[in-house]
């Protein structure tokens, strides 16, 4: 059985050992050592990397049946005695975030009466789910501040295993379910904080550095809490910074007012988009007009075939239509082509004939399955098709109207 020496030692990442065991894990090379001071995959926290002699550890992880740390390397090649070396920016961000988590855990609770449920430490991110579903911004920054005055206490980190008889007349915050006579790992928060756990820590919280909550998200009945810590906390500001430096450059304006021109920004906006609609629809009244002179007589009906090609929409087939059908006894058939062709057809004749069933008749011809109407108005496409496909299906329409 390995002796785990990063439990009570968080700091040293070059050590001395001997192979006890040479196994295949997956289908690469492992081995298993005397001693480690390699963290394993285990409580939330991911494994360490660095180096076993010459060869690369790629993965560290206990055995079930009996607790073995098994070291998974890039090659079989490896003395009987080694030296071990452990990639520290990679372990000392683990301890950055397992200490920060035990923090703000415990500051969720004392400001804001929410207790952790679960963790979750990767290089994509760390999480805790807590058990609320909706937190002020005042309580987050609460939190925030408590958890960061603890950074800045510099207080000590202890570990230290004890009985579960006498963990159990401790203020603990989280005891895992443990058998009669196991011994239990503390981490100590001096004064502020005390839970089992397995992980590694810095020896005192300003190492910490900084915690900062980024993100809140409703997860069922639960709030996932995004958090950074220390190196990766920094690195997040300083991307975020340059986000601003970007807006203020591009809006030629501070960062104060940002908000605001993004605001008047996003009003001159609706009010062009409502200038432009109403100047096409003002444009498609005047199109409408000069095709009056279009018809053409079929029994006492007069009857319109016409094709857009400017991709309109059916809001401007409508205005077109509804403008030429103040007559009576007129027929309009009109489409237009593009990405999104449409076809849209209108009576003043009466319910003799029907635009749905007229319509449904030739949509296949641009293309579509999608549309129909009632007797005096219908519409329908929304697939690509040109002008040789509208002109097609129109025309069908013509046709099966003198029918
Ligand atoms: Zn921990």
């Amino acid at each position: 059985m390995s002796e785990r020496l990063y439990y009570s030692d968080s700091y040293t990442t070059q050590f001395e050992a001997t192979v006890i065991e040479r196994l295949e894990h997956d289908g690469k090379p492992a081995v298993v050592l005397d001693r480690s001071f390699f963290y394993p995959t285990s409580g939330g926290q991911p494994h360490d990397l660095g180096r076993l002699g010459s060869a690369s550890v790629l993965d560290v992880t206990v055995r079930k049946s009996d607790g073995a740390v098994v070291h998974v390397l890039d090659s079989a090649e490896m003395p009987d005695s080694v030296s071990g070396q452990i990639d520290w920016s990679r372990r000392f961000d683990h301890m950055q975030h397992h200490c920060g988590q035990h923090i703000l855990s415990r500051a969720f609770i004392d400001a804001a009466d929410a207790p952790t449920m679960s963790f979750h430490m990767g290089t994509d991110g760390c999480t805790i789910d807590i058990d609320a579903t909706e937190l002020s911004a005042e309580k987050i920054a609460a939190v925030e501040t408590l958890a960061n005055q603890i950074v800045q206490e510099n207080r000590p980190v202890d570990t230290r295993q004890v009985t579960l008889e006498e963990a159990q007349s401790l203020p603990i915050r989280k005891l895992p379910p443990l058998a009669e006579g196991e011994l239990v790992r503390l981490v100590d928060v001096t004064g502020f904080d005390l839970t089992a756990c397995g992980g590694t820590h810095p020896a005192r919280t300003g190492e910490i550095g900084l915690i900062k909550v980024t993100r809140l998200e409703r997860r069922k009945k639960m709030l996932r809490v995004s958090f950074l810590c220390g190196s990766r906390a920094i690195q997040d500001y300083d991307h975020k910074l340059k986000v601003i430096h970007d807006l203020t450059r591009q809006l030629s304006t501070g960062a104060d007012n940002l908000v605001g021109s993004i605001e008047k920004m996003q009003e001159e906006t609706r009010l062009m988009s409502r200038d432009l609609r109403l100047l096409r629809k003002e444009k498609m009244v005047a199109l409408a007009q000069n095709l009056q002179e279009g018809f053409e007589p079929m029994g006492n009906l007069s009857v319109l075939t016409h094709l857009f090609s400017n991709g309109e929409s059916v809001d401007e087939l409508r205005t077109v239509g509804t403008e030429l059908c103040e007559k009576e006894n007129r027929i309009v058939l009109i489409g237009s082509s593009g990405e999104r062709a449409m076809l849209f057809f209108r009576s003043s004749a009466g319910d003799d004939y029907h635009m749905g069933n007229l319509l449904r008749g030739v949509l296949e011809k641009i293309g579509s399955t999608s549309g129909g109407g009632r007797a005096d108005q219908a519409q329908g496409g929304g697939q690509p098709a040109n002008d040789q496909n509208v002109l097609d299906a129109l025309r069908a329409a013509k046709a099966n109207l003198a029918k």
